[in-house]
């Protein structure tokens, strides 16, 4: 299922996840990003277009500053945010330039996506710089959305995007290998459930467990996630990027994860 929806998707929005950019001690991974945006160019030298959206503003400024990582108040975070996001970006383009590619940057809010004049602007330029062979690289403006007109968090913001964008698939990159029936941390006996036709009937039958780390998410995002874009006809997949190559692993079937099929294809 996982090597059919990837063959079948031109276009591809993938959003990697704070803890996977992240090392253990906090610091940002360039190994990850270099080996990710290789797999990118692999996947655009075959004829696919990629845009990404990449959480790991805020991780990558306390690791950049070094301060403030216990703070707990917006303006901190914001602060962070807007330190980190010129790291974060700065790691992204030598990752990127390293395979052959530029990048473009686009930090949105909720609002932007509920304006007309705003939406035809950033779907324009999202297909502008993919049709040139440049890859966006999208985050929330964590600078200008406080809390109640924040999306909050990156899963939503990819499920936006890649409605957006008229994708035909979505890719969310997590430390998790995908959905289980119950937390697989807690439990040796978890089974990773590998496709979801019916997330009414899921939602009822697993167990959900809080959000850890530097993600916002957990898996009740990527469940809004999937809802979003399956209704729009795009299927999701949610997957473990902590191996090496594994985009080419999951393409392959040797890496498994959860496919959330499209409505249509119901
Ligand atoms: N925009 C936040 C950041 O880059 C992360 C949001 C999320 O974790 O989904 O730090």
């Amino acid at each position: 299922m996982i090597t059919q929806v990837i063959h079948d998707a031109r276009k591809i929005v993938i959003k990697i996840g704070s803890n996977t950019l992240a090392k253990a001690d906090g610091t940002i991974n360039p190994e990850f990003m270099k080996d990710f945006a290789a797999q990118c160019a692999d996947l655009m030298r075959q004829g696919k277009q990629i845009v990404v959206v990449s959480s790991g503003a805020q991780v990558a400024g306390v690791s950049t500053i070094d301060r403030w990582a216990r703070k707990k108040d917006i303006h901190y975070r914001q602060a962070l945010c807007a330190i980190g996001q010129v790291e974060l970006m700065d790691n992204w383009r030598a990752a990127f330039g390293a395979s052959g590619f530029h990048i473009g940057q686009l930090l949105l809010t909720k609002e932007d996506f509920q304006d007309d004049h705003r939406t035809l602007n950033m779907r324009n330029t999202i297909f502008t710089l993919v049709d040139e062979d440049v890859v966006p690289i999208i985050n929330e403006n964590d600078s200008v959305s406080y809390e109640e007109i924040k999306i909050g968090d990156n899963d939503n913001l990819s499920a936006l995007t890649a409605i957006l964008w008229s994708a035909d698939l979505l890719v969310l990159v997590s430390d998790i290998d995908g959905v289980y029936d119950k937390n697989p941390k807690e439990y040796a006996d978890a089974k990773l459930i590998e496709t979801v036709a019916d997330l009414d009937a899921l939602r009822g039958s697993i167990s959900i467990g809080a959000t850890n780390g530097f993600g916002t998410g957990g898996i009740t995002t990527k469940l809004e996630a999937a809802a979003k874009v399956t209704a729009y006809g795009i299927p999701m997949l949610l997957a473990n990027g902590s191996r090496p190559r594994f985009i080419e692993a999951l393409a392959n079937g040797s890496q498994k994860g959860t496919v959330f099929l499209a409505q249509e294809d119901l």
